[in-house]
């Protein structure tokens, strides 16, 4: 076996964004990192160069108060979060993304959404497939990826780890192959990062459920568990979140298609009509959330064929609200779309028994008219809003559940150390990002953002690494909206570096800031002027005149600051 005899502080398995971000902050403060990336070349995949880069806490910006952030996964996960876990990230999502903009990473809205406000630059385009390289978040892995070298951390690629080397109960290195060679890295410190068990079948159909197969994988294909296996072998613990995993609804054609996956999934149109197996019947409560429709749908489905039943106002309605949107983008990149003048004939078309599904949509349409859908066979919920059916204007997507990650991880605490069956930290060893567990999923499959939960954790252990190796630390927390008068101005949020966002443009800035004072003054002194060029025979006319005038001028630059705050939101990273 070969031996690395380079000395390093700490071992971070995995070069996601949890890894990179635990890699490079450790640097920062003065340690020396190991990176081991079983990946190769500068572009090896992952979920986090795939993803679409925004970075929110539960679709809120991680900027709001942290007292009002706890609340929330709180109330999101129905109390079913770790409180120190949903704690430590609520007091550092913010802070994640100031400390990415000082790595240079970019920001930009995406839409007008709060959940949409940190989206990392540039953005996907607006079309199906996956649309990754030289987007935000591939961008922002590379910058991260220079930024260690830059700091003397070393990445390893090509390096898989497969085991942890314990001493005395502390994790003191990890043994692995790199380039096929049984090979060992010690160091006082590991951090597992690898990303999750999604693509793993034992390790999916013991935590999860059990058609493995029935799910489709919408991410980078990397997570293949090893950080989970490692650590139970080193006598830590899955905290299991109710056996959840994040994903969405696809279309099945993504099984032959490469086109249309992972966007655009087809949660708004799936939970606003019905779902049905190869029987016509339905066969889970649609209306929950999309993240809640795959899970039960990876759980219950006996058979692989499964469509989305809906209409032309569904299509034309929630179809097009995604942010990639499946109207118009599915069929443009292929994916097959089923439309028929009733139910008899869309049956045909499905090749399922036509009575039932008449049946299953009579049924449905007269509880919805009644009032009674939670009295369905199947209740169906409406904390998705639910439409009725036209038969008349029918339509079909053969649709199948999709795996992004799993949000069932390793136990750890609000330091992500990893805990053992007595919720005691295992000296030496860490965990970040999307293999740990305690904070997403429980019994409503809840999503609180894989980026934010991965990045701002991998921030938390390096600190704490740095704290236990007696290194001074200075973590500086950015302002909050409603910090100050001006962190209400949306955008002022946390450009505290002048090198970025609108801090470049003076001119607009101030247009921006001191719009509706110049634009009153100039209303008025439009008003005066006009008034005092009138000629006296107008009389009473006259000040009525100078008054439209002003208002006038009054409005149109109003507008023109609007449009600016408008462009400058979309178009200029921050
Ligand atoms: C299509 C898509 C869209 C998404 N959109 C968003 C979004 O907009 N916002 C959001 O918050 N989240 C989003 N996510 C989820 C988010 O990307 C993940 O939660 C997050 O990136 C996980 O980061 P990570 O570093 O933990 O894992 P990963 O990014 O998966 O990285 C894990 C790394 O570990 C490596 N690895 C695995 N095993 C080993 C081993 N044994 N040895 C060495 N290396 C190993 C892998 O090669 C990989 O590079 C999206 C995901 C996908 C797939």
């Amino acid at each position: 076996m070969l031996s690395s005899d380079e000395s390093f502080d700490l071992i971070i398995v995995g070069g996601g964004i949890a890894g990179l971000t635990t890699a490079v902050r450790a640097a920062e403060i003065g340690l020396r990192p190991l990176l081991l990336e079983k990946g190769t070349g500068v572009e090896y995949p992952n979920n986090s160069r795939f993803s679409g880069g925004i970075v929110h806490i539960g679709f809120h910006d991680p900027y709001r108060p942290p007292e009002e952030l706890e609340q929330l996964i709180h109330k999101l996960t129905s109390g079913e979060a770790k409180p120190e876990l949903a704690a430590a990230l609520a007091k550092n999502g913010a802070r994640l993304i100031t400390w990415l903009q000082d790595k240079g990473g970019k920001f930009m809205r995406f839409n007008p959404q709060e959940g949409y406000r940190w989206c990392m630059a540039p953005p996907r385009a607006l079309r199906a497939g996956n649309d990754w390289k030289e987007r935000g978040p591939d961008l922002m892995l590379k910058r991260l990826v220079l930024a260690l070298a830059e700091l003397g951390g070393k990445i390893q690629y090509g390096a898989r780890a497969t085991n942890l080397v314990m001493e005395d109960g502390k994790c003191i290195g990890v043994r692995g192959l790199c380039d096929d060679q049984e090979t060992l890295w010690k160091a006082p410190y590991t951090v597992i990062a690898d990303g999750g068990f999604q693509t793993n079948p034992q390790l999916y159909e013991k935590h999860i459920g059990a058609n493995f197969s029935s799910v489709f994988q919408r991410g980078g294909r990397t997570g293949f568990g090893d950080g989970i296996n490692m650590v139970l072998e080193a006598g830590g613990v899955v905290n299991n979140s109710g056996n959840r995993f994040y994903g969405h609804i696809l279309c099945s054609d993504a099984k032959h298609n490469d086109a249309v996956w992972p966007y655009p999934e087809l949660d708004a149109i799936a939970t606003a009509g019905l779902v049905i197996d190869a029987n016509g019947k339905r066969i889970v409560d649609e209306g929950r959330s999309g993240v809640h429709l795959a899970n039960e749908l990876a759980a219950k489905a006996t058979t692989e064929k499964l469509f989305a039943i809906f209409d032309q106002d569904i299509w034309n309605g929630p179809g097009t609200t995604a942010r990639i949107p499946a109207n118009p983008l599915l069929e443009r990149a292929g994916g097959t779309i089923l439309r028929a003048s009733s139910s008899e004939e869309l049956a045909q078309l499905m090749s399922v028994p036509s009575e039932i599904l008449n049946q299953t949509i009579s049924e449905y349409n007269q509880a919805f008219e009644n009032g009674s859908l939670d009295h369905l066979p199947i209740k169906r919920s409406e904390l998705m809003k639910p439409w009725s059916i036209n038969p008349s204007q029918i339509m079909a997507i053969p649709i199948c559940p999709g795996i992004t990650y799993t949000m069932t991880g390793i136990d750890i605490d609000q330091h992500a150390q990893v805990l053992d069956k007595s919720s005691n930290p295992i000296p030496g060893l860490f965990a970040v990002g999307a293999t740990t567990g305690g904070l997403e999923g429980g019994s409503d499959s809840v999503y609180i953002g894989g980026l934010i939960k991965s990045g701002s954790f991998g921030l938390i252990a390096a600190e704490r690494i740095a704290h236990l190796q007696g290194k001074p630390i200075n973590i500086q927390h950015p302002k909050r909206i409603g910090d100050d008068s001006q962190q209400s101005d949306p955008a002022s949020v946390s450009t505290k570096n002048a090198s970025y966002g609108l801090e470049r443009f003076p001119v607009l800035r101030s247009l921006i800031r001191f719009g509706k004072p110049i634009a009153m003054v100039l209303g008025a002194l439009a008003a005066i002027i006009t008034f005092s060029l009138l000629p006296s025979s107008l009389g009473w006319l006259s000040p009525l005149i100078a008054l439209g005038i002003g208002g006038f001028i009054l409005i149109i630059i109003l507008g023109v600051v609007e449009l600016i705050v408008l462009i400058t939101e979309f178009l200029i990273p921050e």
